[in-house]
């Protein structure tokens, strides 16, 4: 079939789907842009978030072409920061979430529109028993990778007992996965975690996975074959990504540039015309995603790092971190640097002038500078983004780790060294060698045909004929 044609049953009815993602900037993009390949291949989606983010969300210059409707976290004036504490938001979130997610399921059955399916992020594995009660297939969306999903599905099973505890060099060996060492797990499952009501969440969103119709992930099969074959046996995750607007990969979908629905508010025109003013590969950019806080003296080193590399820079720097920022900084640095509390990631990432990415390893991150074919140079803070800087440093080869010293701090000198490593002409031709031979098969896994391309097609062939 071809693209935008349309899936349509024996009835001549589209597919109907409801898509529910967890309420964080990291989820809302994979699994929106997932939502766009599903209706540009003719299915009628319907997209939900929290009531909270819907109506605090500040640009939408993009908006998705299917309808967004709402349910509510038990937070509605103040989402996630006016919880008690993690696990009291985790809790609401589950009970008036699937209240009010089966109050949106019969109003649209009462107004004529029943779904066939619900495709629910893995964080909010409740969503399968709502489904269920109404008859709905269920596809669990992962928004990790496929590496970092095994590792969590293990500690479910307790096949991996968590905490982790090993000597800091003792190898880890878990099945289908490279060897790791502590510094290479999932902060979450390591000793000392301080958010114990994360760890639950990841760990749990494995509890009914035999249960779910599909469970795919944002991944694609040439980046992790071996991980997904090491899988096989025990469990059916699917790759099906990398879930980034079309504009950066195969361009099947029209003016899909941006995920389109962005929390913060952008900067594009300033960071362009910046990005405009300097030479091919000279920038460094800097960035670390929606959520990660860093130490005043983690910030401080940073920020002499980049002065240290005598590179120019842009840096994202976020409202809440901006205080952190030492104070001779913007004079140490005049003319070599823009700061901006937010921009638009991709357009950054695709511009000429960018030569590599300071970046903490978010796993949208680490996608995104994969199959832009950006090299990186991997600060990881916690969760997941320990695991994909393991990976893009030593498995795909498209990075540098900077190293932490004694007291956990990445040192000015280091972010310097990591820098001119990747950007050095000779240094980093190998990295970029890698990286651009990552972008074409990121691109190619989406395109007509390509790996995740057709198990889409299979996932919606069979929604088609239920
Ligand atoms: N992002 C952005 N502008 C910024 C920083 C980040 O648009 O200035 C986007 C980025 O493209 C990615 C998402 O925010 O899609 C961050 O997700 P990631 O998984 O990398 O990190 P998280 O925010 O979950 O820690």
């Amino acid at each position: 079939m071809a693209d935008g044609e349309g899936k349509t049953g024996n009835n001549g009815k589209k597919v109907n789907l409801l898509v529910v993602t967890y309420p964080a900037q990291g989820h809302i993009n994979p699994l929106l842009q997932f939502s766009k390949r599903l209706h540009h291949k003719g299915a009628a989606v319907t997209f939900v978030v929290t009531k909270f983010l819907f109506n605090n969300q500040p640009n939408s210059d993009h908006p998705p072409p299917f309808p967004v409707e709402t349910i509510s976290d038990g937070h509605d004036a103040g989402g996630f920061l006016s919880a008690v504490s993690i696990s009291d938001y985790h809790d609401r979130l589950k009970h008036d979430g699937s209240q009010t997610l089966r109050d949106l399921i019969r109003r649209k059955e009462d107004a004529g529109r029943r779904f066939d399916a619900v495709v629910y992020d893995g964080f909010m594995p409740w969503i399968l028993d709502v489904g269920k009660e109404f008859g709905l297939r269920t596809v669990a969306y992962f928004t990790q990778s496929c590496a970092v999903n095994n590792i969590y599905y293990h500690v479910y099973r307790g096949e991996i007992k968590a905490p982790v505890v090993a000597a800091a060099e003792e190898e880890i060996r878990i099945a289908g996965m490279p060897l790791l060492t502590m510094a290479d797990m999932p902060s979450l499952v390591q000793v000392g975690n301080p958010y114990p009501g994360f760890s639950d969440l990841v760990i749990n969103q494995f509890g009914n996975v035999e249960e779910a119709d599909w469970l795919v992930c944002n991944s694609f099969y040439e980046l992790e074959h071996q991980v997904l074959e090491g899988m096989e046996n025990k469990w059916k995750m699917k790759a099906i990504g990398p879930n980034i607007p079309s504009f950066y990969t195969d361009k099947r979908i029209d003016n899909d540039r941006d995920y389109g629905f962005n929390l913060f508010k952008m900067n594009n025109e300033v960071c362009q015309k910046w990005l405009d003013t300097h030479p091919k590969a000279s920038v460094v950019f800097v960035a670390f995603g929606s959520y990660a806080a860093l130490s005043v003296e983690q910030m401080e080193e940073l920020a002499w790092g980049l002065a240290q590399s005598n590179s120019f820079f842009l840096w994202v720097v976020r409202e809440t971190e901006a205080a952190k920022i030492p104070a001779k900084f913007a004079e140490a640095t005049a003319g070599r640097g823009l700061l901006v509390p937010w921009c638009r990631q991709l357009d950054v990432l695709s511009h000429e002038s960018i030569g590599c990415f300071v970046t903490h390893c978010g796993w949208n991150s680490t996608l995104e500078a994969l199959t832009i074919g950006v090299p990186m140079v991997a600060m990881p803070q916690w969760t997941d983004q320990t695991t994909n800087a393991k990976f893009v440093t030593d498995i795909w080869k498209t990075g540098v780790r900077a190293p932490l010293d004694d007291a956990g701090i990445v040192r000015r000198t280091s972010v310097a060294d990591c820098i001119l490593k990747v950007m050095d002409d000779d240094g980093g031709t190998k990295i970029r060698k890698n990286a651009a031979k990552w972008r074409e098969l990121a691109k190619r896994a989406v395109d007509r045909d390509g790996s995740s391309d057709r198990t889409v097609d299979e996932i919606l062939a069979q929604l088609v004929f239920v």
